[in-house]
C-alpha cells in the first residue's frame, strides 16, 4: 500500500485559487524531535521533508535544486545529499538554538523544531518545546532507552507538550525484531506512566530505509500501523479544547485611530468572543458587555482562540496593554506570589532575591524569586537540595511580583502560564518558567486601606516625605555626611530618621550574612522600612554601601516618583582604604574578611545619581551643605 505522492505541482497547474485556498485552511502541527545525531535525528526529518517533496526552507531549497538535479540518478543520492546538508546545518548552527523547518502535506502543515540533544543545551530543547504540540522521541532499537530518552521527555512534558509518539529507529539494524520493539516500548511506557504521560504511540521505522514514515513497511509485518506521517496528519490538535476553555484575551494595545473609537486589540488565547458576551477586565474586575469583534477584514459575528481581533466595549472603562479581558463568569486569578518552575538558561546564575524583570504574555513585572525550594536532575529526575540555579538547572521556587499579575497556572494555559526572566542590566532572557499556582498566603493577605493617608502623615509633619539613600565604599563617607545632614533638618524642623548600616545589622537583620544574595535580602528588608517611614511621613537618610545598582533601583521602584534621592558618596579605594576607619579593608586585604566590598566583592556605582558628593574635593559640612541645597524645597 504505497501512498499516492503528494503532486502540488499539477494542482497548482489546474486550480492555483483552489491551491492556494487549501493551503491557507489546512491546519498546522508543530512538534520537536528529540534524540542525538546518533539516533538518526537528521535521517529522519530528512526523511520527512523528502518524501513530504514540499521544502519551503530557504536553507534547503539549494539542496532541493541539487537532488532535482540528480534526482535521474534514483532516490538514495539524492536523499543522502540532504541528510549530509542537515547534518551539517546542524553542526554549524548547533550552539545557536532551534532549526525550525517547515514541510506540508495535503492533509497538514509542519513546523519540526530540531534542537540539539546534550545536556548543555537543555535551554534550547526548552525553547523549541515550548511551542510544539507533539514530540517524536527518537530511540536507537540497538541501544533502548537511555538516560537522555528520559531526560527529553520530562522536558517536553514539563513544557505542557500532550502527545508523544516513540519512532523506535535504526529497526532495521536489529532484523526488524518484534521483541525488540516491545521490549523498548514496556520500557518506556513505564517510565511515561512515572512521569505523567498519559499516553504515547509507538512506531517501529527506519529513518534510512524509510519503514513506516509513509507507507507500512513489509519489513514489519507484525505491526498494523499507523505510519508515522499519518499520524502527525491526523493526531488531534487540542485546538477545540482550547475553544470550548474561557474566553482568555491579553491586550497588546489599545487602538484609538480618533475620539470615537476605542479597541483593544490581542490574539484570544483561549475560547470564543461575541457582540453582546458579559466580559470582565482584569486586574482591576471590572464588567462590560463586548459591542463589537473587528478585524482588518470587517467585523465578525464571532471570534476563536488563536484569531487575532479587536474588541469594542459597551461602556468606557480602563483597559489597557498587559490587562486580559475575560469571561466575566468565569475569570482567571490575580495574584503575586507562586510556586513556579523555572529553566535557567544564562551563564550567570540565577540570584534569589534580586529584582528581574517578568514577561508574561503582554504583561510585564518586576519579580523576585525565592532560594529554590530544590533542583531537579533532569537525568534521574531527583530533587536535589540547592542554593541557586546554574545555566540549564531545573527547580522549583517560589516567586513574587511587585504587582499582581493575571495568570492560570501553566498546565491549564500556556500563555497566561508560561513566563521568561529578563536581566534587568543586561537585558539577556535569564530564564524560562512555568507557573505552577499561586500561593494562598499571596489571596488571603490584602492591603488594608487607613483613614489617615501617607499625604495625611506629611501633610501634618509640613514635609515632602524622602529617602536621601547614601551609596558608596565602606569609609566614604556615608555615615558622617548622613549625620550631618540629618543634624541641619533637625535644626529646620524636619523630621527625619537616619538608617545605619552597622545599626541595621545589629537588630532586624542580624540573621544575614555578606553572600551576595544576603546583602540583596538586607537592602530589600531596609528599603522596606524606608518606605514605611517615608508613608509615616517622615524624611528618612540611610547610610548603607548598597553596592549593587539593581537592589538600589529596586528601592527605587518602591517609593513614588521622586522621592527616592541617590546620593553618591564618591570617594576613591585608596582613600577609603587609607582611612580605614575600621580596620575592615587591613582585615580584607590579609584575608581574614571576606566578600569585602572593594577588595573582593564588586562596587557598581551609580550612573545617575540625584546628587553625587566628592569627599576629596569637599569637606563634610560642604557636602552637608551642598545635599540640603540639593534638596529644597522641603515642602
Ligand atoms: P561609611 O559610612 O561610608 O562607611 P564613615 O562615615 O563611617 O564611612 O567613615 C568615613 C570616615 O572618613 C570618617 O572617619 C570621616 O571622619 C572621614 N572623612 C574624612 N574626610 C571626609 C569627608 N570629606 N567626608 C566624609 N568623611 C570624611
Amino acid at each position: 500500500m504505497t501512498r499516492p505522492a503528494y503532486t502540488p505541482e499539477a494542482q497548482i497547474a489546474e486550480d492555483i485559487e483552489g491551491y492556494l485556498a487549501s493551503h491557507r485552511d489546512k491546519d498546522l502541527l508543530r512538534f520537536i524531535t528529540c534524540g542525538s545525531v546518533d539516533d538518526g535525528k537528521s535521517t529522519l526529518i530528512g526523511r520527512l521533508l523528502y518524501d513530504s517533496k514540499m521544502i519551503f526552507d530557504d536553507q534547503l531549497s539549494a539542496l532541493e535544486a541539487d537532488s532535482k538535479r540528480v534526482g535521474t540518478q534514483g532516490q538514495e543520492i539524492d536523499f543522502a545529499l540532504l541528510v549530509d546538508g542537515l547534518a551539517a546545518e546542524r553542526e554549524q548552527g548547533i550552539t545557536i538554538d532551534v532549526a525550525y523547518r517547515f514541510f506540508t502535506t495535503e492533509k497538514r502543515k509542519f513546523i519540526v523544531a530540531d534542537c540539539p540533544g546534550h545536556e548543555q543545551y537543555t535551554r534550547n530543547m526548552v525553547t523549541g518545546a515550548s511551542t510544539a504540540d507533539l514530540a517524536v522521541i527518537l530511540i536507537d532499537a540497538r541501544k533502548g532507552v537511555l538516560v537522555q530518552t528520559r531526560r527529553h521527555s520530562y522536558l517536553c512534558h514539563l513544557l505542557g507538550i500532550r502527545h508523544f509518539v516513540l519512532a523506535v529507529n535504526k529497526l532495521d539494524l536489529v532484523d526488524y525484531s518484534q521483541d525488540r520493539f516491545d521490549e523498548i516500548v514496556a520500557d518506556y511506557a513505564g517510565f511515561a506512566r512515572s512521569i505523567g504521560i498519559a499516553d504515547f504511540t509507538a512506531i517501529p521505522i527506519s529513518g534510512f530505509k524509510g519503514d513506516n514514515i509513509t507507507a507500512l513497511s513489509a519489513n514489519t509485518p507484525w505491526y498494523a500501523g499507523p505510519v508515522l506521517i499519518d499520524h502527525l496528519e491526523t493526531v488531534s490538535l487540542d485546538r477545540a479544547e482550547q475553544q470550548a476553555a474561557p474566553l482568555r484575551l491579553p491586550v497588546q494595545w489599545v487602538n484609538r485611530p480618533n475620539l470615537d473609537f476605542r479597541g483593544f486589540a490581542g490574539q484570544i488565547a483561549s475560547g470564543t468572543v461575541k457582540p453582546g458576551d458579559a466580559v470582565r477586565v482584569l486586574p482591576s474586575g471590572r464588567t462590560t458587555t463586548v459591542s463589537r469583534v473587528v478585524t482588518l477584514g470587517g467585523d465578525l459575528e464571532q471570534a476563536v482562540a488563536g484569531e487575532s481581533v479587536t474588541l469594542t466595549f459597551a461602556d468606557e472603562i480602563d483597559c489597557s496593554r498587559g490587562d486580559v479581558i475575560a469571561a466575566a463568569d468565569a475569570p482567571p486569578e490575580v495574584a503575586d506570589q507562586f510556586e513556579t518552575t523555572l529553566v535557567w538558561m544564562d551563564d550567570q546564575p540565577l540570584i534569589p532575591g534580586r529584582g528581574y524583570w517578568l514577561k508574561l504574555g503582554t504583561q510585564s513585572v518586576s519579580a523576585t524569586v525565592q532560594p529554590p525550594k530544590y533542583a531537579i536532575n533532569v537525568n534521574t529526575l531527583d530533587r536535589l537540595a540547592a542554593k541557586t540555579l546554574d545555566l540549564n538547572a531545573i527547580g522549583v521556587a517560589e516567586l513574587s511580583t511587585d504587582k499582581p499579575i493575571v495568570f492560570e497556572p501553566y498546565a491549564q494555559s500556556k500563555v497566561l502560564g508560561g513566563f521568561i526572566l529578563i536581566d534587568k542590566l543586561t537585558n539577556r532572557t535569564v530564564a524560562a518558567g512555568m507557573l505552577n499556582f499561586s500561593l494562598r498566603r499571596a489571596q488571603n493577605v490584602h492591603w488594608q486601606p487607613t483613614d489617615i493617608t501617607r499625604e495625611d502623615h506629611a501633610a501634618l509633619k509640613n514635609q515632602k516625605p524622602r529617602v536621601l539613600w547614601f551609596t558608596g565604599l565602606s569609609g566614604s563617607g556615608k555615615s558622617t555626611i548622613a549625620n550631618a545632614v540629618e543634624k541641619r533638618l533637625s535644626l529646620m524642623n524636619r523630621h527625619t530618621f537616619l538608617l545605619d548600616g552597622d545599626n541595621v545589622r545589629h537588630g532586624l537583620n542580624k540573621d544575614l550574612g555578606f553572600t551576595e544574595a544576603d546583602r540583596i535580602e538586607n537592602i530589600r528588608r531596609v528599603g522596606e522600612v524606608a518606605k514605611l517611614m517615608a508613608d509615616a511621613g517622615l524624611i528618612v537618610l540611610t547610610a548603607f554601601i548598597s553596592p549593587f545598582r539593581a537592589e538600589r533601583d529596586m528601592v527605587r521602584a518602591m517609593l513614588p516618583e521622586g522621592e527616592f534621592i541617590e546620593i553618591f558618596v564618591d570617594t576613591p579605594l585608596e582613600v577609603a582604604e587609607a582611612r580605614d576607619v575600621k580596620g575592615l579593608y587591613k582585615k580584607a586585604r590579609s584575608g581574614a574578611l571576606k566578600n569585602f566590598t572593594g577588595v573582593d566583592s564588586p562596587y557598581e556605582a551609580p550612573e545617575h545619581p540625584e546628587i553625587r558628593v566628592n569627599t576629596v574635593e569637599m569637606t563634610v559640612d560642604e557636602a552637608a551643605d551642598a545635599i540640603i541645597r540639593a534638596i529644597l524645597p522641603l515642602k
